[in-house]
């Protein structure tokens, strides 16, 4: 293992964190412990071990990896982004409410409405991701806040530190999605959240390949609280996801660095782009959230949303691409778009997309880590398509 005050970065970390490498073998990699259960010395004897719900050793080296990540004290894998938010959304009860941002993830917004509603546990929808108007939400019975922060899909910013606050003067709970940033660009519990989650499945794991959540924890109480829930409901990741996991995030940092530098470029040409009516990327000088974001976080990240203008179709837009897969999903070294009104955010009420900005020719990119003149080839050549009548 190595020494963790060996080094001061978070690049190093990503190699050498959390449980490195195997004790008893030496080898430089964590061994993926494909058991379910571990043989008890004597009764009521076990060696750390007892069933692989409960604990795992593989599961154990991503967990310590992701909290030492973002800085907490305890970290938590599970089967998706999903389980993961639904097992922290069980820290709550009957009656409690939580405040969610309008622009949350689809799916966040979905298990909320459609599951937890049924068991008297409320939200309640912020439009506009300022603290003040959070504050103004702050009923008796509001226990928890969820943000994301950029937001999906319109990169709006909300300020953490502020937010978390507000939270606190109120004993309510601060929990950041943080997929959009990753712990590379953006440590919410550095900046006062209490809970940070990722739907791992993105950038963390980077290649498209796993679906897995990860969630960490700011104190030994919620730590408690949540391995409970996480044990008791069952929502784990299983050992070889896990060692996937580890493995990708070794080039966490580079990958980024390359994702970011192409986003850069890319929000540049788009916004130049005339049939471009407008770019949502908060790494843009003069974007909205740009000076929030700035403060909190290093990179504007590789998440890009446009609109085209309205005589240009999103249709044949799509159909124009050659490089850029149409797909769900984000985060991985292969650039993707999707149209987010029929897919990641048709959960949500028409009426409520169109109030918060996602149109029908709305367009969300996820930056991958081709070449930039490649990518840019691409757009163009689907944006000369869009056009033609
Ligand atoms: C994808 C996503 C989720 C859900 O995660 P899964 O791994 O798909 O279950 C939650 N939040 C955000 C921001 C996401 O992008």
């Amino acid at each position: 293992m190595a020494e963790h005050n060996s080094y001061q970065y978070i690049e190093t970390a990503f190699i050498h964190g959390g449980i490195y490498g195997d004790e008893r073998t030496g080898a430089v990699n964590t061994p993926v412990y494909l058991t379910s259960t571990y043989k008890q010395d004597a009764l009521g004897q076990d060696r750390g071990y007892e069933y692989s719900r409960t604990g795992n050793p593989t599961r154990e080296a991503l967990e310590a990896l992701i909290a030492e990540l973002e800085g907490g004290h305890a970290g938590f894998a599970f089967a998706s982004g999903m389980a993961a938010l639904t097992a922290i959304f069980s820290l709550l009860s009957h009656g409690d409410r939580i405040l969610i941002s309008s622009n949350v993830y689809g799916g966040t917004f979905r298990v909320l409405d459609k599951i937890f509603g049924r068991f008297g546990f409320r939200y309640t929808i912020v439009n506009d991701d300022t603290p003040d108007a959070f504050k103004a939400e702050l009923t008796e019975d509001v226990k928890a806040i969820l943000i994301e922060t950029p937001a999906n899909p319109l990169l709006t910013v909300t300020d953490i530190r502020l937010l978390a606050e507000i939270a606190h003067s109120k004993d309510v709970l601060l929990i950041v999605d943080n997929t959009f940033m990753t712990p590379y660009f953006q440590r919410p519990l550095e900046l006062g959240a209490d809970i940070v989650v990722h739907s791992a499945t993105k950038y963390l794991s980077g290649h498209s390949d796993v679906i897995a959540g990860l969630a960490v924890v700011k104190n030994h109480e919620l730590a408690e609280q949540l391995h409970f829930i996480q044990n008791a409901t069952g929502g784990i990741q299983q050992p070889f996801d896990s060692f996937m996991l580890i493995r990708s995030l070794k080039t966490l940092g580079v990958r980024m660095d390359r994702h970011a530098e192409n986003a850069e470029k890319i929000a540049t040409y788009l916004s130049a782009h005339i049939a471009v009516k407008k770019v949502y990327y908060p790494g843009l000088h003069g974007a909205p959230g740009y000076s929030t974001h700035s403060k909190q976080a290093s990179s504007g990240g590789a998440i890009i949303s446009f609109d085209l203008e309205d005589e240009y179709s999103v249709e044949r837009f799509f159909t124009g691409l050659k490089l850029i897969d149409l797909a769900e999903s984000l985060g991985g070294v292969e650039s993707l778009v999707c149209h987010p009104a029929t897919m990641t955010h048709a959960s949500i009420p028409k009426e409520l997309r169109e109030q918060v900005g996602i149109t029908n020719t709305l367009v969300r990119l996820s930056v991958g880590i081709e070449h930039s003149e490649d990518l840019i080839f691409d757009l163009d050549q689907a944006i000369k398509a869009a056009g033609k009548q």
